[in-house]
């Protein structure tokens, strides 16, 4: 029998339940076998083939990260090539260098991708806003994505890619098993970008 997947959203804060309707609606789609859950300690890593790294507040997640000791085990496993879909405060936090407002906050960046990241690089007043995208990796129809104080990726180097633009920003980068995204994409019905990363996780474990 085809072996379940468990695909793994990190539950400490922000648009958690979001993430996991847009997985599993995704599974559906793609007919694969998988299981969501919610990963709220360092234990329920064990078994996931995926993380999900929500958007949320980059402070209050780096804080809980700390509490809950689960930071250096999803370092670890990330490098051993667990695949990783960060978005927004999520993209923030697997970032190597911050800006001045990511070192004021002494947030413990989880260095995992090659990219210096700024927060709410769109302008504090403009609290969110919807924009058409293209991503090569998508195909021709353009991405609606929404962005909610939403970073943007100063650069990226080292063997960490460009992976989507907006305009003259960075909002996308992926490094093999890592992606990371500065805007929502669970927050629309346009599921292709988690059933990419599913994708991702199915061929990490064959
Ligand atoms: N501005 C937030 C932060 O810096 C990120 C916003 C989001 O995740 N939607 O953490």
């Amino acid at each position: 029998m085809e072996k379940s997947l468990k695909i793994g959203v990190l539950g400490l804060q922000g648009a958690v339940s979001e993430h996991i309707f847009a997985l599993e609606k995704a599974v559906k789609e793609l007919k694969v076998k998988a299981e969501v859950i919610s990963v709220r300690k360092s234990e329920d890593l064990v078994e996931v083939s995926g993380l999900v790294m929500p958007g949320g507040e980059s402070t209050t997640i780096n804080r809980l990260l700390s509490e809950i000791k689960i930071r250096e085990k999803i370092i670890d496993l990330a490098k051993k090539g667990l695949p990783i879909l960060a978005t927004c405060a999520g993209a923030i936090l697997l970032a190597k260098e911050g800006d001045e407002q990511v070192k004021k906050t002494d947030t413990l960046l989880l260095g995992l991708l090659e990219m210096k990241v700024l927060r709410n690089a769109f302008g504090r007043q403009i609290d969110s806003f919807e924009a058409d995208i293209k991503i090569a990796e998508l195909g021709k129809k353009p991405f609606r994505a929404v962005f909610i104080r939403a970073p943007a990726i100063e650069k990226v180097w080292g063997k960490t890619k460009v992976w989507a633009n907006y305009k003259n920003k960075i909002i996308g980068a992926k490094k093999g098993n890592i992606l990371a995204l500065t805007f929502h994409p669970e927050l629309t019905n346009d599921s292709r970008i988690h059933r990419y990363f599913i994708k991702m996780i199915v061929n990490f474990s064959r």
